[in-house]
């Protein structure tokens, strides 16, 4: 296999696939789709096109296998989050090459694996090796603003072309300063879910020169502030508790837990530590619960009768909607609270972290990059990912791009960015995890 030559061809593809405008919304991913099929029609590989509603397509091409096993499905997402070129160092569409990096909004999120699984998926076909399994490319629309017309539309569709014995998907990156001197790859197994709340307060309105007491805010406020101050306990999930064990062998501040392995140790040091202090970790060690949007009153001197808050909760694979609300009614401790959950996101259940899949990525990426440290990981974002694990199908979210955990503030932020050599170098490592899944 000429690395050289497909990398380069990588890298140019995706320069021009970051020159195509696919903001979501409005989403335009038609436009990725057809550039995405262009290249495969060049390579001689049929392809389907999904339109889900007018300008959101995507699109699924397939190396059929003997079908020994259930396909592959390499997951990718078109469509990108708004940029404002203001304050970027490149135009966000541009598709720049400086420094050696490629510059553009989508080089993390997620053109830029999209890129290399493509190029992965056509060096196998180039190949024509004997397959037990279909590898499946399959890059969608609409991830960024809940997935609704991209990969759950075609689940419902086309649940026969989506069959998968597993999923890689985004998720995690790998980070460079996790475990100094060495490649933290972090592989995304599971995630929360989200579970969002509007909350209805009522009250006494009036004029402003004589308070009630009992106006909308005034009881809205103190309810709030009790929710607010009542934290979830701290949860540490065996997803999560296997990230830590494998960063307990490079961690001195978590040496006792390397020595015990007793969960009740690694609580005592996250606590002892303040680790969940840090926003990243919080969010992945208990449900958390965000005030996000307030809106009461109209007028200086009216008083409101009505004040409605909305609340951003995000939670852990297995707490239960149910007793989470219960918590929620119990920590605003006021009867008259209206609470609505006006979106219950799709739950699902952690990947496992063991076993054929996990070990197989965790290979790869051994194999590819020797200085590699792999742990399982969990998402306090959404992806993709959940559609496919509600349906029981194990998915991975790992993203070969080496970035400082400073680099992942322009994921969604600006002068986003990914190395040329992590899009060559993660061609060659899917290659390697396609060949030994599906060959
Ligand atoms: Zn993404």
């Amino acid at each position: 296999m000429d690395w050289d030559r497909i990398g380069n061809e990588a890298v140019a593809a995706l320069g021009e696939y970051l020159r195509i405008d696919t903001t979501n919304p409005p989403g335009n991913e038609t436009r990725g789709a057809q550039f995405l099929g262009g290249i495969l029609k060049d390579e001689g590989i049929g392809f389907e096109l999904y339109e889900t509603s007018p300008g959101r397509t995507s699109l699924l091409a397939r190396l059929e296998g003997s079908g020994e096993g259930k396909p592959l499905i390499m997951l990718n997402h078109i469509d990108v989050v708004p940029a404002d070129p203001e304050n970027w160092s490149f135009h966000p569409f541009s598709g720049e090459v400086a420094d050696g990096f490629l510059w553009g909004r989508g080089a993390l999120d997620m053109k830029g694996m999209g890129v290399m699984e493509l190029f992965a998926f056509i060096a196998a076909a180039r190949q024509g090796m004997d397959l037990k399994r279909d590898v499946v490319f399959l890059a969608v629309a609409d991830e960024e603003a809940g997935g609704y017309l991209g990969a759950r539309a075609l689940l419902e569709e086309h649940p026969g072309e989506l069959e998968a014995d597993v999923v890689i998907n985004e998720g995690g990156y790998a980070t460079m300063d996790l475990v100094p001197g060495r490649t933290f790859f972090m592989i995304a197994s599971a995630e929360k879910y989200g579970y969002w709340l509007r909350l209805l307060r009522r009250g006494v309105g009036g004029h402003g020169s004589m308070p009630t007491g009992q106006g909308a805010l005034e009881r809205m406020i103190p309810a709030l502030a009790r929710l607010l101050e009542n934290k979830r306990p701290m949860r540490i999930n065996p997803t999560m508790q296997a990230f830590f064990a494998r960063l307990a062998e490079h961690w001195e501040i978590l040496a006792p837990f390397r020595e015990d392995g007793d969960p009740a140790t690694l609580a005592r040091l996250i606590e002892e530590n303040d680790l969940a202090a840090l926003p990243a970790l919080g969010a992945v060690l208990r449900d958390t619960v965000s005030l996000n949007m307030l809106n009461a009153g109209v007028k200086i001197n009216v008083i409101p009768d009505k004040a409605e808050a909305f609340l951003d909760c995000r939670l852990l694979p297995e707490t239960e909607g149910d007793e989470f609300l219960s918590h929620i009614r119990n920590a605003l401790d006021d009867p008259e609270m209206e609470v609505d959950v006006f979106m219950d996101m799709e739950r699902s259940s952690a990947s496992p972290h063991s076993g054929p899949w996990f070990d197989a990525i965790a290979e790869a990426l051994a194999r590819n990059y020797p200085d590699a440290v792999v742990s399982p990981f969990m998402l306090s974002g959404l992806s993709d990912s959940r559609f496919f694990r509600a349906r029981g199908v194990p998915c991975y979210g790992i993203i070969p791009a080496r970035v400082g955990l400073a680099d992942l503030a322009r994921i969604h932020g600006v002068d986003e960015r990914i190395a040329v050599q992590d899009v060559k170098d993660g061609v060659r490592f899917l290659y390697d995890l396609v060949v030994s899944i599906c060959a």
